[in-house]
């Protein structure tokens, strides 16, 4: 089999829905390899003795041995491979930032000659595997009595839920909202992650043995101690939700709203539910403005442009080079017709009785590197108006108070996530657990993933040894 086809082959990803037909729908805008495109890429690896992809993957996958696989045809054992360090790679194919993590770091795109098309391989591979039946349910050779809860059911969750089924646990998953998923149903927009995709998974976790129970918000409907009580381990697994506020007062008027509350509704419409009642939930016809330069800005900005809005301006404090944001996804937005203000700062909020109707911004010039390593944006004495009939604020999540939720008094962080112990995920209770966005703040889906994997061991250790304290 020909490796090392890198220099004669060119980087290739699958086409991208042309922009002006994307934005009429919510469908996914990138197609999927074909096999001789996927055997084509693959050939471009090098198999590098020290992979610097795998290196830099969060998952630690084997990247060049799926990818050598892929080339020879044996798709199957390719799938096999992938799947054993990865619980969902067909998400992460879609979703992770692949430049700033595997194929930024692949040797051949330090070359110069284009990074292996890592992710779309990866998503292709793993397509191809629930075609042919290769992904089959749960089972385990063990079946142990010992129980565990889960808190909240996003990729962490459901990921740790997966192992522990495979490891012969009972597995309860407690839900708040009335899908599972998390963020990966209610927050990732349709046309980065089709909901397919994760409902498929959720199907195979419930037909694996996992038990979900959905509209149960611990602290709410159940109590955490109740949860102490009847489970002999727990995994709090939910996520960070506060939304930062923004610094000037806009709760005045009630169409500025924070952007999770947007997207759920968006995607929420698109899972087929009715529409809320709120008006302000919906972007078509408004000139729509959003505030902050992440992916979940990217992510409000495109959805309002498919909503029909009669305009969408991004307004961002810093320039485009010092966006948190991924630069794949920046790119979607300018070429679907989003408008960037660079170095806008937003200064007051014109409105007609509770109802904005226009903003004001200072515009900002670069100043001196602050604490996260940016340039800070430093005010030029410049203000501009912009209409604005429909505010969206995305600056960013912060955990919200778990212990006052779950009237517990687990330690936490001075950035009040959950404190752990990064190797084992457990928290200063032994029984208690935490992975994902609760423990890292705002992260990533590969990262949960990882994380729920990684719990996942931790947790069959903690049981197997109090299951030999208690025999001794
Ligand atoms: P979540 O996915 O947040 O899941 C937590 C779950 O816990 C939720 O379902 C919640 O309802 C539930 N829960 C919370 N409290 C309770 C309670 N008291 N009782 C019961 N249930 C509870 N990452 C990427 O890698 N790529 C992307 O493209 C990407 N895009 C994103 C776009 C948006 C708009 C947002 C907001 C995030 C995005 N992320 C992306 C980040 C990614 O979604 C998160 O890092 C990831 O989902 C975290 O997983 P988690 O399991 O820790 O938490
Ligand atoms: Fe790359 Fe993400 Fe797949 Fe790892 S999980 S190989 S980072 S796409
Ligand atoms: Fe292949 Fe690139 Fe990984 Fe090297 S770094 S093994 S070339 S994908």
């Amino acid at each position: 089999i020909i490796m090392l086809e890198f220099h004669k082959k060119k980087p290739k990803n699958p086409s991208k829905t042309e922009p002006e037909k994307r934005i009429k729908d919510f469908q996914e805008i990138y197609s999927q390899f074909d096999k001789n495109d996927s055997v084509e890429q693959s050939s471009r690896c090098s198999q590098c003795g020290i992979p610097y992809c795998q290196i830099h993957c969060p998952l630690n996958n084997n990247i060049p041995d799926w990818l050598r696989y892929i080339a020879e045809g044996r798709l199957e054992e390719a799938y096999q491979v992938s799947a054993s360090t990865n619980a969902f790679p067909e998400v992460c194919g879609r979703v992770c930032p692949q430049d700033r993590l595997c194929e930024g770091n692949c040797v051949v795109e330090q070359a110069g000659f284009g990074a292996i098309t890592i992710g779309n391989l990866e998503k292709y591979l793993t397509e191809i595997a629930w075609e042919k039946g290769w992904v089959k349910n749960l089972s385990s050779q063990n079946q142990f009595k010992q129980k565990v809860a889960i808190i909240g059911s996003g990729p962490a969750g459901m990921a740790a839920s997966a192992y522990l089924t495979q490891n012969g646990y009972q597995v309860d998953v407690f839900e708040k909202n009335d899908r599972a998923g998390g963020l990966m149903i209610y927050g990732i927009p349709n046309f980065k992650l089709d909901k397919k995709i994760v409902e498929r998974r959720t199907e195979w976790l419930l037909e694996s043995g996992v038990k979900f129970n959905l509209n149960m918000e611990v602290g709410k409907n159940i109590s955490f101690q109740d949860l102490e009580k009847d489970y002999d381990a727990i995994l709090i697994a939910t996520g960070v939700y506060k939304a930062r506020k923004l610094d000037i007062d806009t709760s005045s008027v009630d169409n500025s709203i924070p952007a999770l509350d947007f997207l759920i509704e968006s995607n929420r419409t698109g899972l087929g539910d009715s529409p809320s009642n709120n008006k302000f939930l919906t972007a078509k016809d408004k000139n729509v403005v959003v505030i902050g330069g992440g992916d979940t800005a990217m992510d409000c900005v495109r959805t309002a442009i498919r909503q029909q809005a009669k305009e969408v301006t991004c307004l961002y404090r810093r320039n485009k080079e010092n966006m948190p944001g991924s630069a794949r996804e920046v790119l979607n937005a300018e070429q679907e017709g989003i408008k960037f203000n660079w170095l806008s700062v937003p200064s007051k909020i014109i409105s007609d009785n509770s109802t904005a109707t226009s903003m004001t911004y200072k515009v900002a010039a670069l100043g001196e590197v602050d604490e996260s390593g940016r340039r800070k944006p430093v005010d030029t004495g410049v203000e501009k108006q912009i209409k604005s009939d429909l505010i969206i604020q995305a600056l960013g999540f912060e955990p919200e108070d778990l212990n006052h939720n779950f009237k517990t008094n687990i330690e936490l962080t001075s950035w009040k996530t959950v404190k752990v112990d990064f190797k084992k995920f457990q928290t200063s209770n032994p029984k208690i657990f935490a992975a994902g966005d609760i423990v890292r703040g705002a992260s990533l889906v590969v990262w949960a993933i990882h994380d729920g994997r990684e719990v996942a061991k931790s947790i069959h250790n903690f049981l197997q040894s109090s299951k030999i304290k208690k025999a001794s």
